[in-house]
């Protein structure tokens, strides 16, 4: 099959029966799917996704694909990791070329880590197509860019929950000490109990904080807060997941960097929220 014609010229790659390809749907917005990303859904005749992969991505399949919704379905237990990943198996086997996509990057906090080793350990052959990871490109959604040279040099992207369901064993002290720019996925649960944590290590509770919901999307949700007031705010304003919360004087940028509400026709609320005095771009 070769149905890449609307795809710019390049060598694209064939997805071979017998083959999984792992890849990342991006934050949710389809237009932050890859190029290989959409050759592959374009040539897959079977499509293995998450329930965060937005159903307009999925639209792009060629229709005549068999889907496979792994996400969680309303009132049943999502199913195990290892049955999906045994499923993908089963499914190469059968001579399927077969499309796993995840939401974001399917490296980063996805477990495709786990699919693509299971994959290669049962001889299945894999292809890995990163995605956008909500943690960089849906902060840049909502205005705010995961590094800036005034403010942080290092960022730490962190997981708010283990597989137990708890916040992960990480040294909250450390983190708060050594990263001015924290980047949590699934916290929203443990907020408080995070946010504790980083006060405890030193964090100033007018820190600034921000969370988005749903970014990238036509209902995207952007809290902006301090560290003390998270959790409270978050709870006040029914923020619930997914959500990816960051932490430090960057999501200050937003101020000036919320191009959506600029290009709405809203005011520039501050162009220089860091306080720096000077463009930007000089020394
Ligand atoms: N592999 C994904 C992350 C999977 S973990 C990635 O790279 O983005 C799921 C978590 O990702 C959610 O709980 C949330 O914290 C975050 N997330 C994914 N999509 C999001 C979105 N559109 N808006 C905000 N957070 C999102």
């Amino acid at each position: 099959m070769d149905d890449s014609n609307a795809l710019p010229p390049l060598d694209w790659p064939d997805l071979l029966p017998g083959w999984v390809w792992l890849c990342g749907a991006g934050p949710g917005d389809p237009g932050l799917l890859t190029l290989h990303g959409l050759n592959a859904l374009r040539r897959a005749d079977t499509i293995v996704h998450d329930a965060l992969v937005n159903p307009a991505i999925l639209d792009w399949a060629n229709p005549a694909a068999e889907r496979i919704d792994a996400g969680k379905r309303a009132g049943r237990a999502s199913p195990k990791q290892r049955d999906i990943s045994l499923q993908l198996v089963e499914l190469a086997r059968a001579g399927r070329r077969v499309l796993r996509l995840k939401g974001g990057d399917p490296y980063m906090f996805g477990r495709g880590g786990e699919e693509a080793q299971t994959l290669v350990q049962h001889g299945v052959p894999i292809r890995v197509i990163p995605g956008i990871t909500a943690g960089i490109g849906g902060l840049a959604q909502a205005g705010i860019p995961v590094t800036h040279r005034d403010v942080n040099q290092a960022v730490t992207f962190v997981t708010g929950h283990d597989p137990s369901g708890d916040t992960p064993p990480l040294d909250w002290g450390a983190i708060g000490r050594g990263s001015a720019m924290i980047v949590i996925y699934m916290g929203m649960r443990h907020l408080e109990r995070i946010a504790r944590a980083l006060l405890a290590a030193g964090r100033a509770p007018d820190e600034p904080v921000a969370v988005v919901r749903n970014a990238s999307l036509p209902d995207q949700q952007v809290l902006e807060t301090t560290l003390a007031r998270a959790a409270g705010d978050a709870a006040k304003a029914d923020l619930g997941a997914p959500a990816i919360i960051c932490i430090g004087r960057g999501a200050l940028l937003r101020q000036a960097l919320d191009w959506q509400a600029l290009a709405a026709g809203a005011p520039l609320r501050d162009p220089d929220p860091l306080g720096r005095g000077r463009p930007a771009e000089q020394g």
